[in-house]
């Protein structure tokens, strides 16, 4: 198939070839900025998703916005949002090394060390996501993609919300990986970052073990665990993580959020002690 062009500046050489996945909203490609001459990642809005679901525009456009207001190391550089001929693009750093999901499929887990250190790089992120009021929402291991020097990025604020805005809607409940849903996100108090420290919990817990602390398959048994079922001992599917991370974990995944680790602030300060630990 052939070349296609975006706003005479986006050039993506064969749509076959260039296809970088799909996800819920879009298809994402791999073109080269002609103005740069780098190559980027261009996600474009389903128009099959679009006729069914009115509301992804504005999902859509929301992301656009949230990366273009955080410019951080580890999240991916927002570079254009193009409307054209009634199509829609989001033009963004292209991260090449693939996903954290794609790493934990082929390596089961990570030492700890190397947890840490990508672990040191979300919370740096999600600092700087939540000082500008902006929840992620959707921390798991396909959205963090990893650069060439295997620093992460965290990509896909399609379901990011703002602060003051964010009730968890039905819609959101279903668009959130269930495996990472804090437990309040299942009831109807206002979502807030302390949400997503639970996510960022549960994402340590699965790099360090290699499984989900609350694995269940049936929903409803899932929903419980994750609701009442204590977190699992992690020491007990990987030995040689320090105690001092485990417990930090453990805060991570208090149940009830006001006892819960409070900021990605925090999180990062004691990644940092323990990093020295190791
Ligand atoms: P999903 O909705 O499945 O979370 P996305 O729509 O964000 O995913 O992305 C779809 C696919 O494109 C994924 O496989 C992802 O790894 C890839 N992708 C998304 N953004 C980038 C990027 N900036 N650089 C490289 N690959 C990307």
């Amino acid at each position: 198939m052939g070349k296609f062009v975006i706003a005479n500046r986006f050039e993506i050489n064969d749509l076959e070839k260039d296809l970088l996945g799909r996800g819920g909203m879009g298809i994402v490609y791999r073109a080269t900025d002609r103005e740069s001459g780098e190559a980027v990642a261009v996600k474009t809005l389903d128009s099959a998703v679009l006729s069914t679901e009115p509301n992804v525009l504005e999902r859509f456009r929301r992301e656009g916005e949230a990366l273009r207001q955080l410019d951080h190391p580890n999240i991916v550089k927002y570079i254009a949002a193009i409307e054209s001929y009634g199509q829609h693009y989001l033009v963004m750093e292209y991260v090449e090394g693939g996903s954290l999901q794609d790493v934990l499929a082929a390596q089961g887990r990570l030492p700890s060390q190397r947890v840490v250190e990508i672990g040191l790089h979300l919370a740096d992120a999600l600092e700087r996501a939540h000082q500008l009021g902006i929840i992620y929402r959707d921390l798991k291991p396909a959205n963090v993609l990893l650069a060439r020097d295997g620093t992460p990025r965290l990509s896909d604020f399609g379901i990011a919300h703002l602060a003051d805005k964010a009730h968890l809607t039905q819609s959101g409940v279903l668009i959130g990986t269930m495996n990472y849903l804090s437990p309040e996100a299942f009831g109807r108090e206002t979502l807030d970052a302390r949400t997503d420290i639970w996510a960022f919990g549960v994402l340590l817990f699965e790099m360090l073990t290699g499984r989900l602390p609350f694995p269940d398959k049936n929903i409803t048994a899932k929903i419980t665990a994750i609701l009442t079922q204590p977190t699992p001992d992690l020491t007990q599917y990987n030995s040689d993580v320090p105690a001092a991370l485990a417990d930090l974990i453990y805060r991570m995944l208090e149940k009830d959020r006001s006892q819960r680790i409070a900021s990605a602030r925090l999180v990062k300060d004691e990644l940092e002690m323990i990093l020295h630990l190791l």
